[in-house]
């Protein structure tokens, strides 16, 4: 069995995990890194994406995670994200909810709009139905 390390991920409004994994892949802006024990020291910041890791037990368990900064140290992985949800505490209706409104904001073209929100508003909606649909 794969030796252990700590996952800690945190939002402004919740610890989402508090848990020892064995392993850990997340959306890191220069692109997807994956971590075990004794991993190099780094810091990165996150894209809004999904994480996948294993648990103490060797179950997979992904999250959604809406941007952010991540530490990995070689006995610890650390993570502040604007918002991160379990698989299982997604809220899928809202989250399609959440996609219509922004594909409509963005077909709409008023000349108002924000589009880079508006786009990241689509990317949360779309990644936290993909997450949810692994549970
Ligand atoms: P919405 O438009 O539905 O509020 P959003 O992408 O603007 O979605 P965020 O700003 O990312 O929402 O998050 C605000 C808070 O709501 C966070 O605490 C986040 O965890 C929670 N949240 C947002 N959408 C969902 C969802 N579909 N299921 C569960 N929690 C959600």
């Amino acid at each position: 069995m794969a030796d252990k390390f700590f996952l800690e991920v945190v939002t402004p409004q919740k610890a989402v995990v508090s848990e020892e994994i064995q392993s850990i892949s997340a959306p890191g802006s220069e692109g997807e890194f994956c971590a075990l024990k004794g991993h190099t020291t780094f810091l990165t910041s996150l894209k809004i994406g999904g994480i996948r890791y294993k648990d103490a037990s060797g179950n997979e368990r992904m999250l959604f995670v809406s941007g952010g900064f991540a530490e990995v140290l070689p006995d610890k992985v650390t993570i502040l994200a604007e918002s991160a949800e379990r698989s299982e505490d997604i809220d899928l209706s809202r989250a399609k909810e959440a996609q219509v409104r922004a594909e409509k904001r963005l077909s709409d073209k008023a000349a108002d709009i924000d589009l880079v929100r508006a786009e990241a508003a689509l990317q949360r909606a779309v990644y936290r139905i993909r997450v949810a649909g692994s549970r």
